[in-house]
């Protein structure tokens, strides 16, 4: 019985070794990443629904390891915000989509905003917004070009700490949206309290709207509770022509989806710019 209870100690040690060697790596990883300046900015454009123009886009991080590849966010962004790593990235991204912005803006090929991922470690610096602001003037960018998208969990957190910072973004021009919406504790009322632009309702509601009266129905109700306190609603994750149908039959503004285009790297970006000029 000693020996038994021995081995299930050794094995449950044993894989708890293994997850934390896991981790070690992918700290290993990141910190390797950023001083070897690894990290990489996709973009992904927001699609106007009434006119089918491209008028934003969402910056995207991207890890370009030598071997494996291009390394997506999902397998790194939950550990550096563990690790606190992700204020690193989220500076360096920062400074990336803001240089890259600049160049599209003084050549006339994009007058929007991009829109950066700000997580709730970083969203809890107590000078973010002079951070960010010092960042704009280094590379030139007037705020009017930048939006934050934040989740419910950062306004949850410290919600005073939260909306006074928004409060300073917001005076400072720049734009903020409500990312992830409905996945969360999402409360209603958060729409009302924050100073938020932009609602961006999540994937997992517009995967089956074409599909789920359910689903269509609390899409719909979103999107009138959002115009009526004057924000503009983003569908994300939009697919399908069909799903496209209900989103302008529902006047939602905006659409982010693989149906327009996924995440493409600067150079290719700059290519659907381009074409968008042109139309
Ligand atoms: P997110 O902020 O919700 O970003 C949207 C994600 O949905 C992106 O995944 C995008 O590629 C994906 N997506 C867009 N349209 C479609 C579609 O039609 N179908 C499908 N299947 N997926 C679609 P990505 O780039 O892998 O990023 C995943 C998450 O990682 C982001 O979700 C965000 O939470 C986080 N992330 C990415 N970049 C950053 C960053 O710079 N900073 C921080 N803090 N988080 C980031
Ligand atoms: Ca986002
Ligand atoms: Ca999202
Ligand atoms: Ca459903």
């Amino acid at each position: 019985a000693k020996n038994a209870g021995g081995n299930k100690y050794q094995f449950f040690s044993g894989e708890m070794n293994q997850n934390a060697v896991r981790q070690l790596q992918i700290e290993n990883l990141i910190r390797h990443g950023l001083k070897e300046d690894l990290f990489s900015v996709f973009y992904q454009p927001k699609v106007d629904i009434a006119s089918g123009k491209l008028v934003s886009m969402e910056a995207l991080v991207r890890y370009e390891h030598p071997e494996k590849g291009i390394v997506s966010p999902a397998q790194f962004i939950p550990l550096a915000e563990e690790t606190g790593q992700i204020i690193e990235i989220g500076e360096v991204v920062l400074r990336k989509a803001c240089e890259q912005t600049k160049r599209w803006v003084d050549s006339g090929l994009f007058t929007g905003r991009v829109a950066v991922n700000i997580s709730a470690r970083q969203f809890e610096i107590p000078d973010l917004d002079d951070k960010i602001m010092n960042i704009l003037k280094q590379v030139g960018l007037s705020p009017l070009h930048l939006e934050c998208e934040i989740t419910e969990g950062t306004l949850m957190q410290h919600p005073e700490n939260a909306l006074s910072m928004m409060q300073r973004l917001r005076e400072k021009g720049i734009h903020l949206a409500l990312d992830d919406f409905g996945t969360g504790y999402s409360s209603l009322a958060y729409l009302k309290r924050f100073p938020i632009n932009t609602l961006k309702i999540d994937k997992a509601f517009i995967d089956d709207i074409a599909k789920a009266s359910d689903d269509r129905y609390m899409t719909q109700s979103i999107i009138t509770i959002a115009h009526n306190l004057g924000l503009k609603v983003v569908a994300e994750g939009v697919e399908e022509e069909n799903q496209l149908v209900i989103l302008r039959k529902f006047k939602c503004e905006m659409l982010q989806g693989y149906l327009y285009s996924r995440p493409l790297n600067a150079s290719r970006f700059e290519n659907l710019l381009k074409e968008n000029h042109e139309l």
